[in-house]
């Protein structure tokens, strides 16, 4: 990648001005599918308008005004959306209402005018200070919503200065290209016309990256410094499958690119269509698909595609999105509205997995200098039991007289997990002493993240309810392998004979002991490697939304049976990595699609 881009480098600074090979820049896939187009520049509107005022009251009204007016103006686009077949984009766009109406928000532009700034002024203040905030956050997870905040900001600006939207007289195919973007700003363009879009920051767990998925739209991201080099109306392709683009594409490359366009939305019409069956195998083999989730907004899913409940709440998510420790009061509320959502199918609340990647700036500043291997997650909670303590109350008090399901991160010896679990047996105590609402019914477990676990297991079997395996982390200690290390990327594969065998062990261990196991990592968001897992003996699986039809519809194709028995053998027999046999008997089964493997 880098060196595609010092090369892109290059030859833009050294032919000064337009580039005319074609030349294809691996990005990240956000949203798949694959467009060709016209580049059109995205243009966040601006504004210049005085920043002080000297009528509060009449900057207040004002932002009464547009506040109204920008959310009949969302209406107008949830009604088109209702319509449409596209169901996400609206619910989307209705979670984003809640957001624009959100008092806490409001309140502070409010504020901002009462020290005598215009309301355009005190929208962008309150824009800079969310910012600072999420510029302090280390987690790629959250830091995609802070472009849905920037596309409020703008949007109420703009109703506030009465401007224009959108840019007129735009190309018939275009591929829009942006810094970063929200999920109105996108759907502000003719969807009729819009073939893609190329990102230069974005993350896939962003409300852009959902609307776009669920729209059909290609979208690759991260490709840095583009903005600077592009010229308009030059022709562009964005493959969403490949997660690259190319500059100037030949004729060829842009005959190839619309074939695959084409059998894209084929596949896109045939998922749709299973979201309501069930996750069973050909040979009748029941596969507990469950969510995971972070944000209100991947709650709205728990009731599609036939889920079960939420697998891993990870209640560090929001943490991050406070500006200081939430209090046993403001967690119980946000446990609780997980559990309205959830309408009776189970969530498993994990405890706080902070450190690592994951920073609260309001906690700690840690040093680590391997912060994965580090005071994070269970670690920071047994050293700091007032933290675990307080989470715990919560929770208990969330469930009130429904099940609580509670999990522990990173548990490294059944020591750890047996404190852990006697904090959560206190809780429980002291709710029943002041004669709370007890739960109806608590289960207890783990998140496998670590080797070390595996070989005491024995020690804690009669005490763990469930078992999660956090295969992100697992495979990352498994090879001493930092998963962020760029250089490491595909050096060691999930798919390796080592590492299935380990897996495989794992879950005997599982069944020796009787506890029900699950994976909730990265791995199964990729259907071979869900399949590879199938075949070793795994049932059930917690992934993000955006993985769960390509999933279903493998299930629904595989004869297990058969797939069992080949898995027994190459486990036997194979050497290195299994993947290029897994692909090829795929293929020869009609499981996966060429363009997933
Ligand atoms: C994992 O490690 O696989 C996991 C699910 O936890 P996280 O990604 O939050 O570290
Ligand atoms: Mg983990």
């Amino acid at each position: 990648m880098l060196s595609k881009l010092n090369e892109l480098e290059k030859t833009f600074t050294v032919q000064d001005d337009t580039y005319h090979e074609s030349l294809t820049i691996e990005g990240i896939s956000f949203s798949g599918g694959v467009g060709v187009g016209e580049i059109v520049l995205h243009q966040p509107r601006s504004w210049s308008h005085f920043r002080s005022s000297n009528s509060t009251s009449y900057e207040r009204d004002r932002l009464r005004l547009a506040i109204r007016e920008m959310m009949e103006s969302i209406d107008d686009m949830v009604k088109d959306h209702v319509t449409s077949a596209h169901r996400d984009p609206q619910e989307i766009l209705e979670t984003y209402k809640t957001f624009a109406a959100d008092r806490g928000w409001i309140k502070k532009i409010q504020a901002q005018i009462q020290t005598g700034l215009t309301a355009e002024a005190a929208v962008d203040a309150v824009r800079r200070e969310s910012r600072d905030k999420y510029a302090q956050i280390g987690n790629k997870y959250l830091k995609g919503h802070l472009a849905d905040l920037e596309d409020l900001a703008n949007r109420l600006i703009a109703h506030l200065t009465g401007e224009d939207f959108p840019q007129k007289d735009l190309p018939s195919d275009m591929i829009l290209i942006a810094h970063q973007m929200g999920p109105a700003e996108l759907l502000d363009y003719d969807q009729r016309n819009l073939r893609g879009v190329i990102l230069e920051e974005g993350i896939h767990t962003s409300h852009m990256a959902i609307v776009a998925r669920a729209m059909g739209i290609p979208v690759v991201g991260r490709i840095h410094n583009l903005l600077l080099n592009l010229k308009l109306g030059q022709k562009i392709i964005v493959d969403g499958e490949e997660g690259t683009i190319t500059l100037n594409p030949d004729p060829i490359q842009i005959e190839e690119a619309q074939k695959k366009s084409l059998t894209f939305s084929k596949w896109k019409t045939e998922l749709k269509a299973l979201a309501n069956l069930p996750t069973e195998t050909k040979d009748g083999m029941l596969i507990h698909l469950q969510l995971n989730a972070g944000l209100m907004i991947d709650l709205q899913y728990i009731h599609d595609s036939k889920v079960e409940g939420i697998g891993l709440y990870r209640t560090e998510i929001p943490f991050m999105m406070h500006s200081k420790f939430p209090d046993v009061e403001v967690q119980a509320q946000l446990y609780a509205d997980v559990l309205d959502h959830a309408k009776g199918k189970p969530v498993v609340f994990r405890t706080l997995d902070l450190g690592g990647d994951k920073i609260v700036p309001y906690m700690w500043r840690v040093t680590d200098e391997n912060p994965a291997m580090g005071w994070r997650a269970i670690r920071v909670s047994l050293d700091r039991p007032a933290l675990l303590k307080q989470q715990l109350r919560a929770l208990i008090q969330a469930a009130s007289d429904r099940d609580l399901n509670v999990m522990f991160p990173l548990i490294t010896t059944a020591e750890e997990y047996l404190r852990a679990k006697k904090f959560l047996n206190e809780e429980m105590e002291r709710a029943k002493s002041k004669s709370e609402i007890m739960p109806k019914n608590v289960r207890v477990g783990l998140m496998v993240e670590t080797p070390s676990i595996v070989w005491e297991l024995d020690q804690i079997a009669s005490e763990v309810d469930f078992i999660s395996l956090g295969t992100n982390d697992l495979f990352q200690f498994f090879f001493a392998c930092d998963r962020t290390n760029p250089n490491l990327a595909h050096r060691y594969d999930v798919l390796s004979l080592g590492y299935l065998r380990f897996l495989r062990l794992i879950l005997n261990q599982a069944e020796v002991y009787k506890i029900p196991l699950s994976v909730c990592g990265e791995m199964v968001r990729n259907p071979l490697e869900i399949l590879a897992l199938m075949g070793i003996g795994y049932r059930s699986f917690s992934m993000n939304v955006s993985s769960i039809p390509a999933i279903k519809r493998l299930v629904r194709n595989t004869n297990l049976s058969d797939f069992k028995a080949y898995m027994e053998n190459a486990l036997g027999t194979s050497k290195g990595s299994l993947r290029e046999g897994l692909k090829k008997f795929a293929t020869e089964n009609g499981l996966l699609p060429p363009h997933l493997l």
